[in-house]
């Protein structure tokens, strides 16, 4: 981006599904910050437990201290106004207060960037990251590689039964999966199977519909 004048502010919404590389993109874009010397701050919410408490890591294992919040607010209270660059990974994490907080940090001057999925486990749209893509200045959206079939995959399959928003897990409870081998109904399914294998009900689980039918 082209910045003409100093102290001017802006977004960076970096989505796509779990693997697609989303957090080593973050992590290259604020280790290039700290090379330029701007002051940086990095948060990633509480829920996001997979490896260590305090970095960033990246599922290749790149990684980068942070401070840990509990929501979009206490990013709000705990960065500095002195502060250039302000990272956030995991944003779908830190509730509908996110787009506020980020848009007030940008209009302070600072140059903020955000990751987060933007779909859920059912291909839906995962808030508050649409709202935030409508408002930012510029957005970057990467796929994955299709565990199945090797195309370029844009959802995150949940592998595990649970019918809730937020299951928080890594490999082996989610993988990405391309448009066409994704299955939605996959988890529900799984639960389905559970309680009619506890009330000894035959467990069946149905053929995933094809796009033919
Ligand atoms: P995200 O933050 O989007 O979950 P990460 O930055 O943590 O992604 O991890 C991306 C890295 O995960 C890739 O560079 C690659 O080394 C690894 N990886 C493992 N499985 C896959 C896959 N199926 N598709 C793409 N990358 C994968
Ligand atoms: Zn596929």
């Amino acid at each position: 981006m082209d910045i003409v004048k100093g102290n001017m502010g802006w977004i960076e919404v970096i989505v796509g599904p779990m693997f697609s590389g989303k957090s080593e993109e973050l992590i290259r874009r604020l280790k290039r910050a700290e090379i330029a010397r701007q002051r940086v701050q990095i948060f990633k919410p509480v829920i996001d437990q997979r490896y260590k408490h305090t970095d960033i890591v990246s599922h290749s294992g790149f990684e980068l201290p942070s401070e840990v919040v509990t929501n979009a607010a206490e990013v709000f209270e705990k960065v500095q106004p002195r502060t250039e660059v302000v990272g956030i990974d995991e944003g779908q994490f830190l509730g509908e207060g996110l787009v506020d907080t980020c848009m007030r940090m940008a209009d302070a001057g600072k140059r903020v960037i955000v990751t987060g999925l933007d779909t859920d486990y059912l291909g839906r749209p995962f808030d508050p990251m649409p709202r935030l893509l409508a408002v930012a200045e510029e957005i970057t959206k990467l796929l994955a590689i299709c565990v199945q079939c090797g195309n370029p995959a844009v959802h995150t399959q949940r592998l595990v039964a649970s019918d809730d928003l937020i299951v928080v897990g890594a490999a082996g409870m989610y993988e990405p999966r391309c448009r066409r081998c994704f299955e939605p109904h996959l988890a529900h399914d799984r639960v389905e199977a559970k309680k009619n294998a506890s009330s000894g009900v035959a467990s069946f689980t149905p053929r995933p519909v094809t796009k033919s039918e």
